[in-house]
């Protein structure tokens, strides 16, 4: 890791030995005034930086950046305000965000009564016969916890075609003419990796969870192109609302990819875009072919990573665990995919030069991952593949120092802590919390924690798994201490969990990630120091602009 200081030594050098003209060029931005956390080991808070051409010239005092002004610099006074490296979400769905923002917003809602109302109300202004996509409920926040069934929606709705995803995307409910559109009926039989709920006859209930999905979703037709790029497109606009210069995109398939090489021909693609490219065979065949990708468009898309499936989610009881579940002893969860497959997939990937990612929920997924990941290490043994468990959230303590043994990289979302921990106990069990959302274990085992919010599972403001991080605490500061409070990480940590950290896991520490002379000027101005501001007031922290390699993409009103 090159410190700041050899880093200047570096600088001073190439200014002697090389263009002293260059090093006196005048900066196009000049920042002053502000209290800089520029996450760079040697100066860690400054008050002013210069940038040039898209990149930090000068982290320091403000007589050096005044030093850099010319006559068409533009200067920027913060009036004391807080900067902090721009922000990466080191997990989420890019699409899935944009989508919904076009389909019916269920997340927050309170009961089953809401959800049909929400719906009810899309279906005034949609064609008949049109389908109608919504996203974001949780029995696990009605009266009533148990699977909902679909006779309400089907009274309420008769018309449309309607399906509604759950908010973790395991599991979805449907109404009877989406059932009839999809041809599904009594004598459809359970998918492998999936299953549907059924009445006391066999029919089916309403609710498909994972592999059965897909018994739904082919049903409904698929988006044109031109729908996915602007759904992208306005994805990216509110990454930017939240302070997010950056994203690792959990499974992109090959249009989605095509889209994203397009905009960044465009010059449209301005958000750093990581791509995980989804697990589709002949997708990951042509990029394996081609080769990894950095730093495509000027330092703006990077495909060099594959994103697998293990197991599925907690809420929807698909997270494969050791033994079975606390409140349904009937079940340890399902596979999404064979473990098999996860190691074929990682040995080629070795081969290729590719890092894989995998998701994996429960003790005995996370288990299989690092199983299959250390069977393709040794096949292939490479010293740099940083390949990453995506969420590692529920772990036997034996296998929490495997990720620092191995080299692999736990990528976390802590608003999955505060979202789940009201019933987090009843699926695991006391004894089993003590392995979940394990962060401070895994960090003293000697990995890094990448953070991320998942969305559109969980809001997109990285701000909510900030505090999550750092207090284990919902908004309401419940429950008092913290949620097994041992496991928070300090202000320090939670801030190098949306910036160098994801960096790292994407192999772009030394363009991203901290604000240090020569690195990508990505930076976030905000409201409050959210470093020095109580726990009790950090969700109240708003974003004031957004910067991307040096140019502002948001600037609230
Ligand atoms: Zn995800």
């Amino acid at each position: 890791m090159i410190h700041s200081r050899s880093l200047a030594a570096l600088v001073l050098l190439s200014a002697v030995a090389g263009p002293l003209r260059a090093q006196q060029l005048p900066a196009d931005l000049v920042v002053t005034n502000g209290r800089i956390y520029t996450v760079d080991g040697a100066r860690t808070v400054v008050d002013a930086m210069a940038i040039r051409a898209g990149r930090v010239v000068f982290v320091g005092d403000r007589a050096g950046a005044r030093a850099l002004t010319g006559a068409n610099t533009r200067t920027l006074d913060l009036q004391g305000r807080t900067v902090i490296p721009g922000m990466t979400d080191a997990h989420a769905h890019v699409t899935g965000l944009g989508q919904s923002l076009l389909n019916v917003d269920l997340v927050g809602t309170t009961s089953y009564e809401q959800v049909i109302a929400k719906v009810v109300e899309r279906a005034r202004t949609t064609p008949k016969g049109e389908w109608i996509i919504g996203r974001g409920w949780d029995q696990n926040d009605w009266g009533d916890t148990r699977w909902p069934t679909h006779e309400a929606l089907s009274r309420a709705v008769p018309d449309h075609p309607v399906y509604l995803e759950r908010v973790d995307g395991h599991a979805g409910l449907v109404n009877a003419l989406a059932l009839q559109k999809a041809g599904v009926t009594k004598a459809t039989p359970n998918p492998g990796g999936g299953s549907i709920e059924r009445d006391a006859q066999g029919n089916p209930a309403g609710v498909f969870v994972d592999n059965a999905q897909d018994l739904i979703g082919r049903a409904i037709p698929a988006q044109t192109r031109a729908q996915v790029k602007n759904a992208i497109k306005l994805a990216i606009t509110e990454m930017h609302r939240w302070g997010l210069t950056g994203v690792h995109d959990a499974g992109a398939s090959a249009q989605v990819l095509g889209l994203y090489e397009e905009l960044g021909r465009e010059g449209a693609l301005d958000i750093r875009m990581y791509a995980m490219i989804s697990d589709d065979a002949s997708t990951i065949e042509a990029w394996f072919k081609r080769g990894p990708q950095s730093g495509l468009f000027d330092g703006m898309l990077w495909v060099r990573s594959v994103k697998l499936y293990q197991d599925g989610a907690l809420g929807s009881r698909g997270a494969a665990l050791l033994e079975p579940y606390s409140d349904n002893a009937a079940t340890t969860g399902l596979l999404v995919s064979a473990p098999e497959h996860i190691k074929e997939v990682a040995t080629r990937a070795l081969r290729a030069g590719f890092q894989v990612n995998t998701h994996a929920i429960g003790d005995r997924g996370n288990r299989l991952v690092l199983d299959s990941y250390e069977a393709a290490l040794k096949a292939v043994p490479t010293a740099d593949h940083r390949f990453r468990v995506e969420h590692a959230q529920i772990l036997n303590y034996d296998d929490i120092p495997r990720f620092a043994q191995l080299g692999v990289i736990p990528s976390m979302q802590a608003s999955h802590q505060t979202s789940d921990m009201y019933w987090a106990a009843n699926r695991l069990g006391e004894n089993r919390l003590r392995g979940a959302y394990a962060w401070r274990s895994l960090l003293e085992s000697g990995v890094v924690v990448p953070n991320g919010s998942d969305f559109p599972v969980e809001y997109v403001d990285p701000l909510i798994s900030f505090k999550s991080a750092v207090t284990r605490q919902d908004a309401r500061g419940w429950p008092a201490g913290g949620w097994y409070p041992e496991q928070r990480m300090t202000r320090d940590e939670g801030l190098k969990s949306m910036t160098l950290w994801p960096a790292y896991a994407a192999f772009q520490e030394s363009e991203l990630g901290s604000l240090a002379a020569g690195k990508r000027a990505d930076f976030v101005v905000l409201d409050m120091d959210i470093m020095r501001a109580p726990d009790a007031v950090l969700q109240d922290a708003r974003v004031v602009s957004t910067w991307v390699g040096g140019r502002v993409v948001y600037e609230r009103k």
